[in-house]
């Protein structure tokens, strides 16, 4: 028996590569190639590594993720990006586990990744550890991945964007990004997914309320979860009063409208029918061009989004704006100077003209 055969799989999904890359020790960088090898062969432990180094605020990894990530998008594309959202406890990850599962049965390959708006804030994480879909997690066609809260919101969703690509060069097809649904983080999510479902407690006239206008503007799919039981008729109801609500929802037309359905994460009902409306959508911007449109917006999106937080990040450190900053700040909240007049000031000492 070789080494490699004595060795227990990394989990109980791993999946072994033809030509598995052997670290000499724990943490040695592999190379490109064996990354990308690694990814293509979907072997979970060079999956996971390549996530990190995506998710890695070093400069080196990100240089590597760059690399790597270049040579793997020809591979990327073919899957379905779902984002799922909803207030804490409303199913999310019950929710995930029943689609995924049945998702996986009907022949996918599922990546489940996470957006968590706590981020940075806190250090601590909404969406809590993933001990919580242990279904899917048994599945060897899924793979689940929390990312450790770290930076800003949009830092973690770009980085999600950036694993979403590797999930599709391992050969998912759909990859479901989850996040909590507190407003910022549904922008978050549609800037690198293909449409949004979000769940909805039963007991709609309250949280009618607190749902932004502008989130219903992105919805595509809408599920009151936790039909069952003696919820069941209040979700019926919650449902039918979104879908009133929606009907004069502005700036979306009829067949635009989102979806109103309800379901059971929990008893595992109505999964299929979701699925079934969100994959209508999708098929429809597929056939129209949405799709490709969508993405293609995202991308140059994306790509003006990192080069102003890299102009940002390179003023912010610059010696000669430092000098200055103080004092202009100052100034300006003391409302002797005009913001107008401190930027220009700023700009100047870069040799930039105007604002
Ligand atoms: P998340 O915070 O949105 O990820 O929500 P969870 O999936 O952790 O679920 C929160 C609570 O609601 C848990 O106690 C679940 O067991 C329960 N729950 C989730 N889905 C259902 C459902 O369809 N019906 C019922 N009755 N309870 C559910």
């Amino acid at each position: 028996m070789t080494d490699d055969e004595k060795k227990p799989p990394a989990s109980a999904t791993f999946v072994a590569p033809r030509a598995a890359p052997r670290p000499s020790g724990p943490r040695r960088d592999f190379s490109i190639d064996e990354y990308f090898l690694g990814v293509r062969q979907k072997n979970r432990t060079v999956l996971a590594r390549v996530l990190t180094l995506v998710e890695s605020q070093n400069a080196r990894h990100q240089i590597l993720a760059e690399r790597l990530l270049t040579r793997l998008m020809p591979h990327t594309g073919g899957s379905a990006r779902v984002g799922i959202t909803g207030t804490p406890g409303a199913g999310k990850s019950t929710f995930i586990d029943a689609l995924g599962v049945y998702l996986v049965r009907s022949g996918h390959h599922v990546a489940v990744l996470t957006i968590d708006p706590s981020s940075g804030v806190s250090g601590g994480s909404i969406l809590g550890d993933k001990t919580r879909m242990s279904a899917l997690s048994a599945e060897q066609h899924a793979y689940i991945r929390t990312s450790p809260s770290a930076g800003t919101l949009g830092g973690v969703a770009r980085t999600t964007r950036e694993s979403i690509l590797v999930c599709e060069a391992a050969g998912f097809n759909v990859v479901l990004v989850e996040t909590v649904g507190v407003g910022q983080s549904e922008t978050a999510v549609a800037e690198i997914t293909d449409c949004i479902l979000t769940l909805l407690l039963p007991g709609a006239g309250d949280e009618l309320q607190g749902i932004k206008r502008g989130l219903l503007e992105r919805v595509d799919v809408l599920a009151v979860n936790k039909a069952d039981g003696e919820n069941r008729t209040a979700a019926e109801v919650a449902a039918r009063q979104y879908n009133n609500a929606l009907k004069f929802l502005a700036g979306r037309d009829a067949h635009d409208a989102p979806t109103v359905l309800t379901c059971s994460a929990r008893e595992r009902h109505g999964i299929d029918a979701v699925w079934e409306a969100i994959n209508r959508r999708l098929e429809r911007m597929r056939g129209n061009g949405q799709l490709t449109h969508r993405r293609r917006q995202q991308n140059l999106r994306s790509l003006w989004a990192m080069v102003e937080a890299g102009i940002l990040k390179s003023v912010r450190s610059h010696a000669a704006v430092n000098a200055l900053r103080r004092d202009l700040e100052k100034e300006v909240l003391q409302e002797n100077l005009p913001p107008e007049v401190a930027a220009r000031r700023i700009l100047e000492v870069l040799g930039i003209d105007g604002v």
